[in-house]
């Protein structure tokens, strides 16, 4: 429970990540005015190495989203940063129930895909939630908590994916800052709203590593080093936690070696998101093949 004390007013809580065995960046905040769930769901990859989701981690995604469920009775606020399923589920509407909900643009900087999911979603909601605001670019006040979000950014380093909206929550002087899926950052615009905002913890989706040298280059790898080194320089966070596509690999230790070590001289933490809560890390989805045997 040691990093869970980096900040004393914001009360940071993830739920479900790839570090937990599950695709998801499910995460719960609480401030001293409102409580807070951003990204609401949970999926596996139907398919890796050619192998279906083992027993355990169908286990672990019923665990992970009655846990997400529960926390949404006590969340005021839901967000969803994009449309895709490890971040959503169209076919639980009810928790959205009486909320107040920041979404991503259904119809804006998105990509076909998403646009449809959008579209079905909102059909799904029709009337659910006590308010329903567009999030991209906005700021929402609530008591001293502000809830601001970037621009639309690229989901990963292109738009072929679409788009998603970075969160910041801040109360009393602390402030998290929740990436989403931008695979990284290895774009500008990325980073950029990161080191604006000035955050105490990020939440940060961290380099595809697991497709790396095919549907990830090490191009974009090199960049994204760079990146968290000027988040680590430029800011005054106190703990990174790298997850979500980043803990699909194996290997994901020695990929980022140097920022690990850059990390340790300024005394940052760089941390998965189970560590954080002191959780053993538990990366099922990288382990199928042996998972099987
Ligand atoms: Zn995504
Ligand atoms: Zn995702």
């Amino acid at each position: 429970m040691l990093f869970m004390e980096i900040a004393k007013m914001l009360i940071v809580k993830p739920l479900a990540f790839d570090s937990f065995g599950v695709r998801s960046m499910a995460t719960f905040v609480a401030t001293e005015d409102i409580a807070v769930l951003i990204d609401p769901g949970v999926s596996l990859a139907s398919s890796r190495y050619k192998l279906p989701p083992h027993p355990i981690e169908e286990q672990r995604l019923s665990e992970t989203w009655a846990d997400i469920k529960e926390h949404a009775t006590r969340s005021d606020v839901l967000i969803v940063t994009h449309y895709h399923y490890d971040h959503y589920d169209p076919e639980e509407p009810e928790i959205y129930k009486d909320k107040i909900v920041y979404l991503k643009h259904p119809k804006e900087s998105i990509n076909k895909s998403q646009a449809k999911r959008a579209s079905y979603f909102l059909d799904k909601l029709n009337g659910m939630p006590k308010s329903l605001d567009i999030a991209d670019g906005m700021v929402f006040k609530h008591g001293s908590t502000a809830i601001k979000f970037s621009s639309p950014v690229f989901h990963g380093t292109n738009s072929k994916l679409g788009y998603v909206v970075e969160v910041s929550i801040s109360c009393s002087g602390e402030k998290l800052v929740f990436s989403s899926d931008v695979e990284g950052p290895a774009v500008d615009d990325q980073v950029e709203f990161i080191i604006q905002e000035d955050p105490d913890i990020v939440i940060l989706d961290g380099p595809m590593t697991y497709m790396l040298g095919f549907r990830y280059s090490y191009k974009s790898l090199a960049l994204s080093i760079a990146n968290i080194k000027r988040i680590i320089k430029d800011t005054s966070v106190k703990c990174i936690m790298v997850e979500h596509h980043f803990m699909r690999d194996l290997k994901y230790k020695e990929r980022i070696a140097e920022v690990y070590e850059y990390a340790a001289e300024k005394d940052v933490k760089v941390i998965t998101a189970a560590e954080y809560i002191g959780r053993e890390i538990d990366i099922l989805e990288a382990r199928r093949k042996e998972l099987f045997k």
